[in-house]
């Protein structure tokens, strides 16, 4: 009877504290995100799925976050990048049919808190259509589908600037990881400062009216000009008075995919240090609960940081979503991360996040 309640008292405990580090890892990840009240309630939600699964051992019949790769190419080769390795880059364009499909199931599922991340280890840009697609994503689900885009912003040209004004894209990230030129082109590789620049520049002049964060991956390069560049988007934003916010975020190895991590990182990081060596023992990764990655040719990741493709679950051309995300080789991998055998997984062995060793 002791030991019963003893542990049922170390359960609450287990859960109390797993809120507290759902609500630390909003706030770390989010930053300035937590500004908009909708997309913060969309984390809240995600959280809580993990949270859920704990406790009852099931995961909900749906994903509620997708990331899909609707052109498999990027035009950079960036330092803190496995594409820089050139893992693949097949130019492959999801067919309109495969993209209708994934999109009808989504709608169909009228998941509240839904949110779709338009690109997965591309620039998504490079797909000509990547507009038309989110609008049609916004008209289908009448408004309620929040997007995500990260971008280079190579391609953000007049014409495009001028469609976005019809578009709200609800997290639009602008990776510039710099302050300075020569920064910027030690890590954002064959990429050009200037025109990046002289894009946000024009994003703002033309009356934009979503929120700009400006994207910078911390790492050895640019670490000194931090401080630098965050004042530098702030008085922009000041000046502007335009919703524009730096945002920084943490390096990843990228599942042991990426050759320069150490090579790179900052290995002095006290976030990253409290985050890697305690925080993963009280609660697993929380991706195979939220996350579901559709590459161009239908192939499912397991994670989006998976640039070898070493777990595929299925392909969404022959499958439907619910289908993969409720398969026993998915449950399988649930299984094994709530109870922290990261080891016996090839993507996550060696994952930076999540790392056990
Ligand atoms: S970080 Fe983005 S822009 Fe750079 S190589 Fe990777 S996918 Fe391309
Ligand atoms: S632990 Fe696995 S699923 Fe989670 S982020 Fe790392 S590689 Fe991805």
């Amino acid at each position: 009877m002791i030991s019963v309640m003893i542990l049922g008292n170390c359960c609450i405990i287990n859960h109390l504290y797993d809120l507290k580090k759902q609500i630390l890892l909003i706030r770390m990840y989010l930053g300035p995100f937590s500004s908009k009240p909708e997309i913060l309630m969309d984390s809240v939600i995600h959280q809580k799925r993990l949270i859920d699964y704990k406790i009852r051992k099931q995961v909900l019949s749906f994903p509620s976050c997708f990331q899909i790769q609707t052109i498999n190419c990027c035009n950079g080769h960036c330092l803190m990048c496995p594409k820089q390795q050139k893992t693949e880059d097949t130019g492959e364009v999801m067919s309109k049919t495969l993209f209708l499909k994934i999109l009808k199931e989504i709608v169909e599922e009228n998941i509240s808190h839904t949110l779709i991340h338009f690109y997965l280890q591309n620039e998504p840009f490079m797909d000509h259509d990547i507009l038309q697609k989110i609008r049609l994503t916004k008209e289908l689900s009448k408004n309620k589908i929040h997007i995500e885009l990260v971008t280079n912003g190579t391609f953000l040209s007049e014409k495009v600037i001028k469609e976005l004004r019809d578009i709200t894209i609800d997290i639009f990230v602008i990776s510039v990881d710099a302050y300075t030129k020569i920064t910027y082109e030690k890590i954002r590789r064959g990429l050009d400062f200037s025109l990046v620049l002289n894009n946000i520049n024009n994003l703002i002049k033309q009356d934009y009216r979503g929120n700009i964060y400006i994207g910078f991956v911390e790492q050895k390069d640019n670490f000194a000009e931090q401080q630098e560049f965050k004042k530098y988007w702030r008085n922009v934003a000041r000046r502007s008075k335009k919703n524009i916010y730096p945002y920084i975020t943490q390096l990843s190895n990228r599942s042991g995919d990426l050759n320069f991590f150490d090579r790179i990182t900052i290995k002095n990081n006290y976030v990253k240090q409290i985050h890697t060596k305690f925080m993963h023992k009280l609660i697993p990764c929380s991706v195979p609960f939220l996350d579901f990655n559709i590459l161009a040719n239908g192939d499912v990741i397991l994670c989006c940081n998976d640039y070898y493709k070493k777990t595929i679950l299925g392909n969404v051309s022959s499958s439907s979503i619910k289908e993969i995300w409720n398969s026993p080789k998915y449950n399988h991998i649930r299984h094994l991360l709530i109870n922290q055998k990261f080891h016996s997984l090839p993507v996550c062995k060696n994952c930076s996040h999540f790392s056990y060793s």
